[in-house]
Parts: structure tokens; C-alpha cells; sequence
């Protein structure tokens, strides 16, 4: 089996990444919108502007109470589209219950939309695959498969989950590549059954140990999204040492995909700064 690492892929990436932005000397800024206190949200906002600083990104945290209103928030979000040194904006999810996510994602320009979550970004992802801002975990997923199967066209893709997040934008990008794209989810039937003829298996469910080795084929490459803490460690969705020794490579957690979103944001802030620059 293969251990499908990202440390390697990352830190070459973020290497080529440094030198370009230092050679053009461009001046780049993401800005990160949070609201509320949720622990996991404050250890991923750090993690994005940590990776920020070491490629020589701007990376700047905007910051609100729990209770502020939804209409502040896309005030706020208007003022940062409208000021031409602001490249790419994020808001980091979930939101508080009282806000509707999609209205505050939406008011974000979608040239600096860098999570690729704009109606006009995911439409432009469903009509013509990866030309405009596509969701950064799907990249990283794509680019894992990539560096174990060269040639992925007409290869069969199994999805477990159907988020916007992950496994929707996931689905068409991976369509968008020629595969053959199946998505499951919680009301699949004979769900064994479905990811056993997977070429390449994601799941993307948020259940840990759910896939054992009675759900994939032996040259299968596995894809874990999954991120489920327990009070002792995190964990993915697969069951690691049950299918380790069942299918052609697998990716770890922690170390798999959770670094390749990273690396994505950091790309996508890149693209989001050469599509504002860009000439119409
Ligand atoms: P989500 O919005 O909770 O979606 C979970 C999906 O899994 C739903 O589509 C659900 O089906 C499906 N599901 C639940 N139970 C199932 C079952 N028994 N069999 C088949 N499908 C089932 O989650 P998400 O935001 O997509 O995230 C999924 C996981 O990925 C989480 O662990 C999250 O932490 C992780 N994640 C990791 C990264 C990373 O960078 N590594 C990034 C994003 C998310 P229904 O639609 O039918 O309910």
C-alpha cells in the first residue's frame, strides 16, 4: 500500500508559491471574516494565517461577537469588496444559527471569493468545470489522486457525502476531469456495495472508522475528508488499519487532506489577486 502523504506536496507547493509571490513582488492580502468564539474555528483561522505568513501572504483576521447581526456582517463584507488592496475574503464557517450563511457568503465579490462558495462561482463550477474559483478541499482531493493515478479519465469515483462544502463542488470537479462520478450519501442503499466499485474512493462524511475494508477494491486509492475528533486524537472516516492492507494507497489523517485545503486557500488567494489585477 501507499501512504498518500501531503507534507512533501505542501511544502514543495508553498516553496514555488513563496518565489513567485518575492520575484513579482506582489503584495497580496486574504481576509479572514470570524465570528464567535467555536474552538475548531479559532485553530483553522490560525492554521490559514500561519500558512499565509510563510509564503509571504497578508493574512488579517476581522473578528465579531457571537451576536452580531447579519446585516452588519454584509455591510462589513460590501466595505472589504469595495477596497481595491483587499484581494480575497473568507468567512469562516459555520456561522451562528441566527445568520443566513448563504446571504453573507453571497455579498462577497466573486473575484475575491476564495473558498469558490458565490451562486456564481459554484454555478460557473457545474457549467464549466474549474475556469472560475473552485472550493479548496476538492482541489487538494484532486490533486492527492493526481499524484497516485496520472491518468484519471474514464476512472470510476465513488463520493460519500453530499455537502456543499465538499462533496458537490467535488462531484463536478472531478466530472469536470472525465471521471465517472458517483455520490453517495446517508439514504444510499447498499452502500458497501456502491464504494466496492470505486477506483477511487472519497469519503467526506464525518463518521469515524465508518469505512472498513469490506468497502473497497483492492486497487482502490482512498481519499479521507474526514476530520472526527475524539477526546484522545483525530481521526477520518476510514478505518486506517482495517484498510490499509486492502487497497492500492490511502491517505492519512491528520496528514492527508487537511494540509492540501490549506495549500488550496493559499493558491486560490493567488488566483483570486490575478483575477482582480486581471485586464476585462
Ligand atoms: P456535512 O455537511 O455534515 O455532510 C456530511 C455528509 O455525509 C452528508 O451528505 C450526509 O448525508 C453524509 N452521511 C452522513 N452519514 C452517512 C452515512 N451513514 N452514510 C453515507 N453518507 C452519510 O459534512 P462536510 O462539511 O461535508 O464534512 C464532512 C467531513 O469532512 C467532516 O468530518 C469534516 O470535518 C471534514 N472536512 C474536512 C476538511 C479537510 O480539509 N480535511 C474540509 C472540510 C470538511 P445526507 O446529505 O443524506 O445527510
Amino acid at each position: 500500500v501507499f501512504i498518500l502523504t501531503s507534507k512533501e506536496i505542501v511544502h514543495r507547493e508553498e516553496i514555488s508559491l513563496k518565489e513567485h509571490i518575492k520575484a513579482k513582488r506582489l503584495e497580496i492580502s486574504l481576509h479572514v471574516v470570524l465570528v464567535g468564539n467555536n474552538p475548531a474555528s479559532l485553530v483553522y483561522v490560525e492554521r490559514k494565517k500561519k500558512a499565509c505568513e510563510s509564503v509571504g501572504i497578508h493574512c488579517f483576521i476581522h473578528a465579531f461577537q457571537e451576536n452580531v447581526t447579519e446585516q452588519k456582517l454584509i455591510e462589513y463584507i460590501k466595505e472589504l469588496n469595495k477596497n481595491p488592496s483587499i484581494h480575497a475574503i473568507l468567512v469562516q464557517l459555520p456561522l451562528p444559527k441566527h445568520i443566513n450563511q448563504h446571504r453573507v457568503i453571497d455579498t462577497i465579490d466573486d473575484r475575491k471569493d476564495v473558498d469558490g462558495l458565490t451562486t456564481k462561482n459554484r454555478t460557473r463550477l457545474v457549467m464549466e468545470g474549474d475556469n472560475g474559483i473552485v472550493p479548496c478541499t476538492p482541489l487538494g482531493c484532486l490533486h492527492l489522486i493526481k499524484t497516485v493515478r496520472k491518468d484519471i479519465s474514464g476512472l470510476h469515483a465513488v463520493i460519500l457525502g453530499r455537502s456543499h462544502l465538499v462533496g458537490k463542488p467535488l462531484f463536478h470537479l472531478l466530472l469536470s476531469e472525465n471521471m465517472t462520478v458517483t455520490i453517495a450519501h446517508s439514504k444510499t442503499k447498499n452502500i458497501e456495495e456502491v464504494t466496492r466499485c470505486a477506483d477511487v474512493l472519497i469519503s467526506a462524511v464525518g463518521l469515524p472508522k465508518f469505512i472498513k475494508k469490506n468497502f473497497v477494491k483492492s486497487d482502490a486509492v482512498v481519499i479521507d475528508v474526514g476530520i472526527n475528533r475524539l477526546d484522545d486524537a483525530i481521526i477520518g472516516d476510514v478505518d486506517f488499519e482495517d484498510v490499509k492492507n486492502h487497497v492500492a494507497a490511502i491517505t492519512p489523517v491528520p496528514g492527508g487532506v487537511g494540509p492540501m485545503t490549506v495549500l488550496y486557500l493559499l493558491k486560490n488567494t493567488l488566483r483570486c489577486y490575478e483575477l482582480i489585477h486581471a485586464k476585462y
